[in-house]
């Protein structure tokens, strides 16, 4: 075939792709008219959860209105809801100040802001939590996750900066506004309740990314299979790490085993098997190049620090509630670097997608209940008991 005739098929071919994505963007539209009110769910006091109806809010310059279609319950949601932190409302604790919860949601744009060209409506996104403020030095070096206005200026919408979910509403409602820097396309054969992974699997590729990203024939160790970790031994694996393992406790089996699906070569149940020898079991003596410490636990730290080579990499994507006592000797000896991240930062978010979107990982294995809006307290009781080896509980509208 000569290049002419390739690139005619190339562009029918394109053609065609657009026409049926404008169709069904047309057919979509129907049901777009945006009513003045919504349901929503607004947090009292602690684990007190009530459905209200709010205003739906209205797009600023630079924002889009999304409907959401699905939300998944976040364990971060399950602190805010019962402790406050880390969300952060008019610099205080979140309670009793109508405020709406849940980040990691999807949706459909429904109405533009001023001046955005960005996305259509009727186009079906995900998003991420942090728009940053734009202006401050982190910001400005793709850390928005880690922006400056943050702390008493945390939230304050005058600076740009907003959190959906943590300092302004999130997605436990019929509507929410987003910036246009915090959503991607999802495609059309994604489904909904998968989509709303897709900032799951952002975080653990910043981790990645901030380890130093390049891991293909480089091994990593995931420690921890709740959802990020999961997606974190999938986008490993994606990426080429070789190999790819993934430790849990005994109460992780199921866990563990949906890990193997997602890419993880080998699995560690470290109620049967102390976590750093099977580590140097499976390397064949060797540490390993990275850790990915997702677990949370006080011990963990220390652990990962012995699962490493020296001058391996760790990074601390959980955290356990008390500070711990940590071996710093063993750390600077052996040239240990250990970085930790906040959510998702540095556009992870839009690689995760483009993984997701290429099938590179079968992410939606770990997508295990769906309820409907008016069931929030109850979604939220299987993702916290983890009722019935819950582990992405979504709630679809
Ligand atoms: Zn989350
Ligand atoms: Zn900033």
């Amino acid at each position: 075939m000569s290049q002419a005739m390739a690139d005619h098929v190339n562009v029918a071919q394109a053609g065609g792709y657009r026409k049926s994505a404008v169709m069904s963007t047309a057919m979509r539209r129907k049901d777009l008219r945006i009513p003045e009110k919504m349901q929503a769910w607004v947090l009292g006091g602690p684990d007190e959860l009530a459905l209200t109806e709010k205003p739906v809010p209205q797009p600023g310059v630079a924002e889009v209105l999304v409907r959401v279609d699905a939300v998944a319950v976040c364990g971060t949601d399950l602190e805010v809801i019962s402790h406050g932190e880390p969300a952060l409302i008019q610099g205080g604790m979140p309670f009793n100040k109508n405020f709406t919860p849940g980040h990691e949601y999807m949706g459909t744009v429904v109405k533009l802001g001023p001046g955005v060209d960005e996305f259509e409506i009727g186009e079906r996104v995900a998003v991420e939590v942090h728009a940053g403020c734009g202006r401050c030095e982190r910001c400005r070096e793709g850390m928005y996750t880690a922006c400056l206005n943050y702390g008493m200026n945390y939230g304050e919408h005058d600076k740009g900066h907003r959190a959906n979910g943590f300092t302004t509403d999130g997605g436990f409602a019929e509507y929410a506004v987003n910036h246009v820097n915090t959503m991607v396309p999802v495609p059309e054969d994604m489904s909904d309740e998968e989509a709303t992974l897709i900032v799951t699997a952002g975080t653990a590729i910043y981790g990645l990314d901030v380890l130093g990203g390049l891991v293909a024939g480089q091994s990593v160790v995931v420690m921890g299979p709740g959802a990020i970790g999961l997606m974190g031994a999938g986008v490993a694996k994606a990426l080429g790490a070789s190999p790819v393992i993934l430790a849990g406790t005994r109460r992780d089996r199921g866990r563990l085993e949906i890990g193997r699906k997602l890419g993880a070569d080998e699995v560690v149940n470290v109620s049967e098997e102390d976590a750093v020898a099977a580590v140097r079991r499976i390397l064949r003596g060797k540490g390993a190049h990275y850790v990915l410490e997702c677990s949370g636990a006080p011990a963990a730290l220390n652990q990962a620090a012995r699962m490493v080579s020296r001058g391996g990499r760790i990074c601390l994507v959980a955290f356990p509630q008390e500070p711990v006592p940590v071996d710093v000797a063993h750390l600077v000896r052996n040239n240990i670097y250990v970085y930790g991240i906040r959510g998702e930062g540095r556009s992870a978010t839009r690689r995760a997608a483009a993984l997701m979107a290429q099938k590179r990982f079968p992410a939606k294995l770990i997508h295990t209940h769906t309820f409907p809006l008016a069931q929030v307290p109850t979604a939220i009781q299987y993702a916290r008991e983890r009722i019935e080896d819950a582990i992405k509980v979504v709630v679809r509208m």
